[in-house]
């Protein structure tokens, strides 16, 4: 897989290389180059002028993870090994001592802070559920960046990127990342898959990203997806340990996936959801199904969705099936913030040395 994708962009490359010899003769030095950038321009176009800038043919290319939650950024792990594979140096950006010629920031979650580097004249893309777009612009057009070309806003990964087998060395992880299928079947009013992925659809298979005997899967809902379905069977058949660490939606297991389930080599845990009380029922018989197969109730590790003081039962519920439960707190996404009932309930119950010893949350909130 990765022989035949290198093989195409090397030749793309190549074809690259011997326009920007073309080209070097019509724009031969900065001044006419951002003449030039003043119209919109594509990533191919960029890349030769930018190897036009000093006569460079190798592109500094720097990242910057705005997130560091310590989960490694997909998105900046499938550019880096595209840019690499293109010949260009790529490195986290280190404002002391960097100077790029091209920058790619990523932020994930919208209550991380960013700031725009301050690399004038440099081409910067900016990618993530997490950015503001409208302060991303008011940024853009503030007095401090007039030199700056423009930043380019995405949520999506070409192709080429997306279809790329990761660059692990970036973090330095021993486990693979990916996604066998993007998407869902569902539209819980809470989540922003539906908006940003659309419906369920095979994206990959395991090979395309797997290097290593660990994978962590990021599907949505890869048991709405028969080749999902499909590649969690070829898997179960190997010596490779999985985690979906998106949880898998118990709605959907009957006893065919139970016993599929069963047979997998999970990392950890089987991870599920449970964010409605209306859906609880439907996750116990799973939990039920599943133990029946073999998987003991404590391997299940159960996200739960709190909004208030009506969720707690349902976490109370959960427990008694023996699983283990964490609660997610729901954020208001224009404030990005969590009220103090909800910050209370996800520490009564994600902090276990509290939950085990004191079941009542009113008692615990009483004496806190
Ligand atoms: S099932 Fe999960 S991924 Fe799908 S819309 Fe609901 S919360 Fe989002």
């Amino acid at each position: 897989m990765s022989a035949t994708y290198g093989g195409r962009n090397n030749a793309k490359r190549n074809q690259h290389e011997n326009r920007g010899v073309r080209r070097r003769k019509a724009f031969p030095h900065g001044g006419q180059l951002r003449h030039v950038q003043k119209r919109q321009m594509h990533d191919e176009e960029i890349r030769e002028h930018l190897r036009l800038v000093g006569g460079k043919q190798k592109v500094k290319v720097s990242l910057i993870d705005f997130d560091n939650t310590g989960f490694p950024n997909l998105a900046l792990m499938k550019i880096s090994a595209n840019e690499k594979q293109c010949g260009n140096e790529v490195k986290f950006y280190e404002p002391l001592f960097d100077k790029p010629d091209l920058v790619y920031m990523s932020k994930v979650f919208k209550f991380n802070k960013f700031s725009i580097p301050n690399v004038p004249g440099v081409q910067i893309y900016a990618g993530g559920t997490g950015f503001d777009w409208g302060q991303l612009q008011d940024e853009m057009n503030s007095d401090h960046s007039p030199d700056r070309i423009s930043i380019g806003t995405r949520n999506k990964l070409t192709d080429e990127q997306e279809h790329i087998c990761p660059d692990y060395s970036l973090y330095g992880i021993n486990y693979s990342i990916g996604f066998i299928t993007r998407g869902c079947i569902r539209k819980c009013e809470f989540c922003i898959v539906p908006s940003k992925e659309g419906a369920i659809r095979f994206n990959a298979p395991i090979e395309e990203f797997q290097r290593h005997k660990k994978v962590v899967l990021l599907d949505n809902n890869i048991l709405a997806c028969e080749e999902g379905i499909d590649e969690l069977y070829k898997i179960s058949k190997t010596d490779t340990k999985i985690d979906v660490n998106q949880g898998l939606d118990f709605r959907l297991v009957d006893d065919s996936i139970a016993e599929l389930l069963a047979k997998l080599k999970w990392i950890r845990y089987v991870r599920a959801s449970c964010d409605s009380d209306a859906v609880f029922e439907r996750v116990k018989k799973s939990v039920e199904a599943l133990k029946s197969k073999g998987i003991k109730p404590y391997r299940i590790f159960c996200y739960t969705l709190v909004k208030g003081e009506n969720d707690v039962q349902r976490i109370l519920e959960l427990d008694k099936l023996g699983i283990q439960v964490f609660a997610m707190g729901y954020m208001n996404f224009k404030t990005g913030k969590k009220s103090q009932i909800i910050k209370d309930i996800c520490r009564w119950c994600n902090r276990k040395e509290i939950f085990k010893s004191e079941k009542n949350f009113t008692k615990y909130r009483g004496r806190k």
